[in-house]
């Protein structure tokens, strides 16, 4: 089985892809995606790796994506990783994120003794700059006790700190990404406890626009949002898949607890249209 979303510390996981790479072997799985945030930037190492453990691996980014207040991730597999358009916006996203991060860090500074320099502290060189790196700051002041309870307190989307950040509208991403070659696999799209929900007519415009699945098997997911999501991929011949979403250390989710049988990666490979490894 493949475990198809997984992070490293070249966004916001915790662990090098290295430490990862032997951590999924050894969890007994045949192959696995590297999804980081908004970056490629493992890819190199992860296919090493990989091919030191014996493991199949499908390169992949979760890609960032907002419309209407919403915040929506678009898992990408097997893309031409230097598609210009498609770079293009990951890059925008990536610029917004250090900014957007700046200002929260400023509105918490007014009740924590937080700083830039203690959250850049928390930042691998060249990651992806997320709200887990502020949380892991808030550690460090004592303000919290873990990355979990900043994202249930300090750090929710309701919180007057927070602060969106500009991300790519996610029917064009979808368009974006089959243009770079790559398979569309929409993240978790139920996981309402992560705040505002993008509504059903998006979703069907981005199956419209060229939608290849739906991660149904996310721990985010609730039952009734599977179930809708089960019967919606059903009618439009999606493909389905499982994943864990983790990230190391900073998150209870733990690898393989959802998984992707080998006949719908096989799948994926099929409908990704650049060359790329058996
Ligand atoms: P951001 O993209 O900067 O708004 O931050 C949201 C990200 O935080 C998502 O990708 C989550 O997967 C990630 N995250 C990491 N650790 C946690 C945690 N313990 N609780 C909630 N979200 C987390
Ligand atoms: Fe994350
Ligand atoms: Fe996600
Ligand atoms: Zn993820």
């Amino acid at each position: 089985m493949y475990d198809l979303h997984t992070h490293s510390r070249i966004s916001d996981g915790t662990q090098p892809v290295t430490e990862l790479v032997a951590e999924i072997a050894a969890t007994g799985l045949t192959g696995f995606a590297l999804t980081d945030h908004d970056t490629t930037a493992g890819w190199p190492e992860a296919a090493n790796q990989a091919q030191k453990h014996g493991l199949d691996f499908l390169p992949g980014t979760e890609v960032s994506c907002s419309t209407q207040g919403a915040s929506v991730h678009l898992l990408s597999y097997l893309h031409d990783p230097t598609h210009q358009a498609l770079l293009t916006e990951i890059h925008r996203a990536r610029e917004s994120r250090v900014n957007r991060a700046q200002l929260m860090v400023e509105r918490l500074a007014e009740d924590y003794p937080l700083t830039w320099q203690i959250v850049l502290e928390h930042v691998h060189e060249g990651a992806t700059v997320g709200r887990p790196h502020i949380a892991d700051a808030l550690v460090t002041v004592g303000a919290v006790a873990h990355r979990s309870e900043a994202f249930e307190t300090i750090l929710t989307t309701r919180s007057t700190y927070y602060v969106p950040h500009y991300a790519v509208d996610p029917v064009k991403a979808v368009e974006l990404v089959r243009a770079a070659g790559g398979v569309p696999i929409m993240a978790h799209p139920k996981a309402s406890s992560r705040g505002k929900l993008v509504s059903d007519e998006i979703i069907y415009a981005m199956i419209d626009a060229g939608l290849a699945g739906f991660e149904v098997y996310h721990r985010d997911n609730p039952p009734e949002g599977r179930t809708w999501l089960l019967q919606v991929a059903a009618e439009h011949n999606l493909l389905v898949t499982g994943a864990s979403d983790y990230h190391g250390a900073g998150k209870p989710n733990r690898l393989g607890e959802n998984t992707t049988d080998p006949e719908t990666v096989v799948r994926i490979r099929e409908q990704a249209t650049r060359p790329h490894p058996a």
